[in-house]
């Protein structure tokens, strides 16, 4: 492509992006391995009711545990995984798994308990969206009322009219649609109105800055307000002070995620966490 337009062209190439992109291609081979050898894992952070301090769901979290022993963070290869489409394998595996792991929560009697799953925009703008969704519901027994969709924005860039009918068929299957990061995005408000959503997770730079900074503060008011006026429930991500929390609570938020109260967890310590009867009890 560079040679057509003629040989200056070949300036653009410089040592720095050929390092990258052989970097970029190393990554991928082992993301392509990574899942071929089952190297993927889901951490589950606690979704806490503000009001009682009970645990009420849990958001599914990829890690990606090397050979080696390290564990990288989904920041680090989720970017990487949309580019190459291997989000899509990726994120089949994550609806099976998490499914199939809340489902054993409900069997052991926490049936209570909402799974959150986070969908890339790869993923919502695949036309077997709604059969993946419906599979791995029956396949794992999961019942579709319990599980949460977490979207961005971004779904809508492309096609807003063809996003909002895509949720709409979501929510006649019965599975609730929560906006993640919102603040972060574009044309926020309007699409509030538009999108069918359930529940709205106020981003967590919004959340951080609100104990120090009055507009911050002012800003999260509002986005409860609004979001309660829709008649959503509002979710705090990356509570992490008591401060914060203590802010939430007196804005009436519903719930909250975050530090503060469990960093996300490996099943087993969240089967622990359950276990110790903190679910239905205040901590906080
Ligand atoms: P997200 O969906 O907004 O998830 C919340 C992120 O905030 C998680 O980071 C979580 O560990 C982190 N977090 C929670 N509480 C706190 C807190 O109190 N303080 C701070 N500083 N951070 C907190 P994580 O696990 O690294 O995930 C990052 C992002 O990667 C996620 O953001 C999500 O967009 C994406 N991601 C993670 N798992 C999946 C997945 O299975 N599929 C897709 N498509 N994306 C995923
Ligand atoms: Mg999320
Ligand atoms: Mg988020
Ligand atoms: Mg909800």
């Amino acid at each position: 492509r560079a040679k057509e337009n003629g040989k200056n062209s070949y300036q653009f190439f410089t040592d720095e992006m050929a390092f990258t992109s052989s970097r970029k291609i190393a990554l991928e081979n082992d993301l392509r391995r990574a899942i071929t050898y089952d190297e993927f894992i889901l951490h589950y952070q606690p979704q806490v009711q503000t009001s009682t301090g009970e645990i009420i769901g849990m958001e599914a979290l990829i890690r990606w545990q090397k050979a080696a022993g390290d564990v990288i963070s989904p920041g680090e290869f989720i970017p990487l995984a949309e580019e190459t489409r291997l989000i899509l394998p990726m994120g089949e595996w994550v609806l099976y798994t998490a499914c199939r792991q809340a489902k054993e929560w409900h069997d052991a009697g926490f049936s209570q308990l909402k799974l959150a799953v986070n969908l890339s925009p790869l993923q919502f703008a695949q036309d077997d969206l709604l059969y993946t969704i419906e599979q791995a519901l029956e396949q794992t027994g999961f019942p579709a009322s319990s599980l949460e969709l977490e979207i961005t924005e971004s779904v809508a860039v492309d096609d807003a009219e063809k996003a909002i009918f895509r949720m709409q068929a979501l929510r006649q299957l019965g599975v609730q649609i929560a906006i993640d990061d919102f603040g972060t995005g574009y044309s926020s408000l309007s699409y509030l109105k538009r999108f069918p959503l359930n529940n709205l997770k106020i981003a967590q730079p919004f959340v951080q800055d609100m104990a120090a900074n009055l507009d911050d503060k002012a800003l999260v008011e509002a986005m409860i307000f609004i979001a309660h006026s829709l008649d959503m429930s509002v979710i705090a991500e990356g509570v992490e002070t008591e401060e914060q929390l203590a802010l939430l609570k007196e804005l009436d938020c519903d719930e909250i995620q975050g530090y503060f109260y469990s960093k996300p967890l490996t099943a087993e310590k969240f089967t622990a966490l359950l276990a110790s009867g903190l679910s239905s009890q205040s901590v906080m």
